[in-house]
């Protein structure tokens, strides 16, 4: 990474270039990078100009929309750290982000500003507030969408698209350098209360710099944003692959399969990424055929567990092959991928679908309980050292001293590495199940579930026995259409499992909770089956 580094200078050189190609495609809209530069200059300067100081926080809380970069590049072009919020966040959850970020500035939609924000805003260090409507630069069926219009302008807050408009300069002397803190990522919380942890501009450019090197796309690459651009998947390996590539980034507010399809049959992109349920949720879908797929080059999945049938059944289906990928928050979004000319193998004796290759510069260790490496094959918990690998959490120092022993990631993922180096993620630590003194990982009772035909998400998860200490139980949601029932799933699991492993009790719900970025929450099913008690 050179020294001058970051999205920001990546934005400068792109515009230097090619001005007028065309950055971000938005419904019918479409703004070139001119207009983003300008655009983002111009909320940089009202910030500074309201007294935000470099290295201020910002909380960014809005969807895949242009407002997002827009505001993004403006905070950053003002020296600021940006934070990042989950719009899906409840007002509890949003306050202890502002609080524990000591946030200064919040843009947000007017909607939510009206709704909730303004209340719970009250409650935090918050004091520059732009709040604008997600839909300024949609013009097709707005309604379809998003079943709203635009609020009056709130007195107490600044109108974003103004502030875009009104053509400040961005104050001098802010520029980014790659050991600031860029984003205090708060992670989805799905082990427990959100931590903030602290993504450099170096950890960003080094991943938006593997993901524009090591996908073999063709220049100006278009990509269509599938992730949540709040996530760090989102962020870094569509935002800022696209950007240092130069490429055109398609946003659609938020994830709903029909209006992906449809941009997808319009834009044609190149690439996206995103969580396996999202390729669950897409092949699904009534509409979709294999044409949709046709101009992709490449498609990743990650940030969750990818089951080796789903890769499967959509190359027969669709076309693509389904690239793995394994990432944290704490890495910046990926650490391991595969390669353009490679496909993952499959564990013959697990049947898990490898994640990937460590990248370049990274180094994976499995260790076992005591920090000791194991030998290849053998499970172990998953280290990971490398220049994407942020320097700790947010204002935590026993967090950061636990999670980051000399710098090094401690995942909290128990995996393995084969004799060739690629990585396999078994599952996460926690989520073990002990049935009778045996290990059962969830993982392996979901990837078999995934392979009968009537299953479209599928979560296992250990529940309390009298007998066995624990046992497994698995929720599913069905294909539409599918027909079978819980003793069907459950026998089909114990012809292909060992017989501690197999799900004795089967549940079927509409659908399984999951989180904004898309991630099954086992949490949750967790925690429903306590409230059932
Ligand atoms: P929290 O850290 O609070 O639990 P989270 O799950 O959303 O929230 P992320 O940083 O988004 O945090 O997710 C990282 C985790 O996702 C990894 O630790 C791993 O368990 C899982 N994961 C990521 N990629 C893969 C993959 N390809 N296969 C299996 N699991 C994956």
């Amino acid at each position: 990474i050179a020294p001058d580094d970051s999205l920001v200078h990546a934005l400068r050189r792109v515009v230097a270039e090619a001005p007028d190609r065309t950055f971000l495609a938005y419904f019918d809209g479409r703004l070139t990078y001119r207009e983003i530069d300008e655009l983002s200059d111009s909320v940089a300067g009202h910030l500074a100009a309201r007294g935000l100081e470099r290295g201020d926080r910002v909380a960014i809380l809005l969807q895949n929309s242009p407002h997002f970069v827009i505001a993004l590049l403006g905070a950053w072009k003002a020296g600021a750290t940006v934070v990042p919020v989950n719009p899906m966040y409840k007002s509890g959850e949003v306050t202890h982000v502002l609080r524990d970020g000591e946030v200064a500035a919040l843009i947000c939609s007017d909607r939510a500003w009206e709704s909730y924000l303004r209340e719970t805003a009250a409650d935090s260090p918050v004091r520059i507030v732009l709040t604008g409507c997600e839909l300024d630069f949609q013009t097709r069926d707005d309604a379809r969408v998003l079943a709203f219009e635009r609020l009056p302008q709130a007195a107490d807050a600044d109108d974003l698209a103004a502030v875009a408009r009104a053509g400040h300069r961005a104050p001098e002397g802010r520029d980014p350098d790659p050991s600031g803190i860029a984003l205090i990522s708060y992670t989805s919380g799905t082990s427990g209360a959100p931590k903030g942890a602290t993504n450099t501009h170096g950890n960003i450019m080094c991943n938006a710099e593997r993901q524009r090197t090591g996908l073999a796309l063709p220049d100006a690459p278009v990509y269509y944003a599938l992730a949540p651009l709040f996530h760090i998947t989102g962020m870094v390996c569509q935002l800022g692959a696209c950007l240092n590539s130069a490429g055109t980034l398609v946003l659609t507010y938020r994830f709903e399969a029909g209006v992906v399809l449809e941009a997808f049959a319009e834009h044609r992109p190149h690439y996206t990424v995103g969580p396996s349920t999202a390729f669950m949720a897409l092949a699904a879908h009534p509409d979709v055929t294999r044409e949709h797929f046709s101009s992709f080059v490449n498609i990743s999945s990650g940030g969750a567990p990818l089951p080796p049938a789903l890769v499967e059944k959509f190359r027969a289906g669709f076309g693509p092959y389904i690239r793995n990928g394994y990432g944290l928050t704490e890495c910046t979004a990926p650490c391991a991928s595969v390669p353009p000319q490679l496909e993952a193998p499959v564990d013959p004796v697990s049947g898990t679908l490898a994640v990937g290759l460590p990248g370049p510069q990274t180094v994976v260790r499995i260790v076992d309980d005591k920090g000791a490496e194991v030998p290849f094959g053998e499970q172990g918990e998953i280290l990971v050292r490398g220049p994407q690998v942020v320097p700790g959490y947010w204002r935590r120092p026993e967090a950061t001293a636990e999670t980051f022993p000399d710098g090094e990631l401690r995942t909290g993922d128990i995996g393995f590495m084969d004799a060739q180096g690629w990585l396999y993620v078994v599952d996460r630590k926690k989520d073990m199940i002990n049935a009778s003194g045996f290990k059962v990982w969830p993982r392996e009772v979901e990837d078999v579930l995934y392979t009968h035909p009537a299953v479209r998400e599928a979560a296992v998860v250990g529940v309390p026995d009298g007998y066995r200490g624990e046992t497994v139980k698995a929720y599913i949601s069905l294909r539409p259409g599918a027909d079978t029932d819980p003793d069907e799933l459950a026998v089909y699991c114990k012809e292909r499992l060992a017989a501690y492993k197999y799900p004795r009790q089967v549940e079927i719900l509409p659908d399984l909770p999951k989180t904004a970025s898309g991630k099954i929450l086992r949490r949750e099913l967790r925690s429903r089956r306590q409230n059932e008690q």
